[in-house]
């Protein structure tokens, strides 16, 4: 069973019922849904299909809903594009409406405000490089250090970042309460600066009635350097490449991924792991050796989930890019050999009562032979605790609420299921959280598994008992006719 989960960006390429439903057999744990793209009404019944296509396959899949953000653009050109050329000067020009050879407008007003003489822009992911000579009113006069063809709305980044604006947009505005309604899993948050950007967002996910957990977006230079409080204020981070590495340069960023991986985990917080991961994949059948490494290591890294980007909403394979990253991700598990665990700092000893019996649930798990944990959840919360502890047992989290399920969905080595709906006493939980394990195949008679109930059932976070149990010795009299061997 893979530990690792899949998030898959949904797109045209993948817009399909027939399309969606072979992703979802090929291992989609998490679906995101790019709020920079497509129509609310669009959003709304592409979660719909989603779900109820999960739903026929007995599976639960979750919704990441990622905002826009303020990604900063030039605007249009009159020819569509130009043909820049290395050496020659440019003017990117706030006021200008329609763009040439000579000036482009701009989407983001602020940004002669944000430049000085001396700073370097990284146009279109970095394929075209600009320094500054003056910035006059409105006007930034460049030159052109690395030239090549720019055409319409391509984003602008400035190296080290320092860029004003601020994280949510009107429109993202107006996207929480779109992500509120979808009951999206998962709200993204783009661009962030601080922690302050993720509180702000959570303020208005909670005036929208939404439940969403808070995803931070690492991309920019401050949010490095601000890693801490927003590790603090949010619930997961996303290790987001793309527009990370024209900020502080491509060969900065593995380490950065290794450094925000291992706090994410050290502070029980998720982390995705994302893009270019299988880029080649959006033109061919099979992803590159370098392209194998990339997510193998990412795996042995301890990201929660690997995520796909164009490969799966624009590319020609979005199936066998799930097929690829699913088979990459089980290889590299074998050799799962980060081993924080148990020999951690001091400062890292349990907070809650939930944490102390996650920890002991996984310190038992790597003593004994244990086959499974189940894990009786309403909040997910024990079992997140668990899935920051590394391990080869499998974390069944069983929870009769449908959305602690779908959040569950993108914690590593946790498979949720729907279970117990009404049931409150413990002992029969216990003995059916059993069955149901028996009957998926998970265990067979004579395995040892640890189970983890709260006592009174159903609060939300009260997870208060570890139970050590070989199966088929939980004897109730509801079973009649059951004898152990
Ligand atoms: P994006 O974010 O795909 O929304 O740009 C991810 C990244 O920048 O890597
Ligand atoms: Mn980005």
């Amino acid at each position: 069973m893979r530990r690792t989960k899949i998030v898959a960006t949904l797109g045209p390429a993948s817009s399909s019922s027939a399309v969606l439903e072979r992703m979802i057999e090929a291992g989609v744990d998490v679906v995101r849904i790019n709020f920079s793209h497509g129509t609310r009404e669009e959003h709304i019944a592409y979660v719909e299909q989603i779900r109820s296509l999960a739903r026929s396959v007995g599976r639960t899949v979750g919704v990441l809903a990622d905002l826009q953000g303020p990604k900063i653009r030039i605007g249009k050109f009159d020819q569509g594009k130009i043909s820049l050329k290395t050496g020659s000067e440019f003017i990117l020009d706030a006021e200008c409406e329609l763009g040439n050879q000579e000036r482009v407008g701009l989407d983001y007003r602020e940004l002669p405000n944000d430049v000085e003489a001396g700073a370097t822009l990284l146009l279109d992911d970095g394929r075209i490089v600009l320094t500054v000579n003056k910035v006059n009113g409105s006007e930034i006069h460049c030159q052109v250090v690395q030239g090549g063809i720019l055409s319409n709305n391509k984003g602008i980044n400035r190296k080290g970042g320092g860029l004003s604006a601020p994280a949510l947009t009107a429109k993202d505005l107006l996207d929480i309460k779109t992500a509120a309604v979808l009951k999206a899993d998962y709200l993204a948050v783009s661009f962030p600066r601080s922690g302050e950007d993720i509180r702000m967002a959570r303020a208005l996910m909670q005036e929208a009635q939404g439940h969403s957990l808070l995803m931070a977006k690492i991309e920019r230079s401050e949010a490095i350097l601000a890693l801490d409080d927003i590790l603090d204020a949010s619930d997961a981070i996303m290790v987001a490449r793309g527009d990370l590495a024209v900020e502080v340069g491509d060969a900065a960023v593995p380490a950065l991924q290794k450094r925000m991986i291992r706090s994410a985990r050290a502070t029980n917080k998720l982390v995705v792991t994302a893009t270019q991961m299988m880029e080649s994949m959006i033109f061919s059948p099979i992803p590159t050796r370098a392209e194998v490494s990339d997510v193998a290591n990412a795996v042995l890294d301890g990201t929660d989930a690997v995520m796909l980007s164009a490969e799966s909403a624009a590319g020609q394979y979005p199936v066998e890019s799930v097929e690829a990253m699913a088979r990459v991700c089980l290889e590299a598990e074998k050799e799962y050999t980060v081993n924080l665990d148990f020999r951690r700092p001091p400062d890292s000893l349990p907070e809650s009562i939930e944490e102390a019996i996650a920890r002991a649930t996984m310190y038992t798990a790597a003593g004994l032979k244990i086959r499974a944990i189940a894990a009786l959840t309403q909040s997910g919360v024990t079992a997140r605790f668990m899935s920051r502890r590394s391990s080869k047992v499998p974390i069944f989290a069983l929870s009769p609420q449908e959305d602690t399920l779908g959040k569950m969905t993108l914690f590593r080595g946790v498979y949720p299921i729907e279970f117990g709906q009404g049931l409150c006493d413990p002992e029969l939980i216990l003995d059916m959280a059993e069955q149901e394990l028996l009957k998926r195949g998970a265990v067979r008679e004579g395995d040892l598994i640890v189970m983890t109930i709260g006592e009174p059932v159903g609060k939300a976070g009260g997870t208060n008992t570890l139970k050590i149990v070989r199966v088929g010795d939980q004897k109730l009299s509801s079973q009649p006719g059951k004898e152990t061997a």
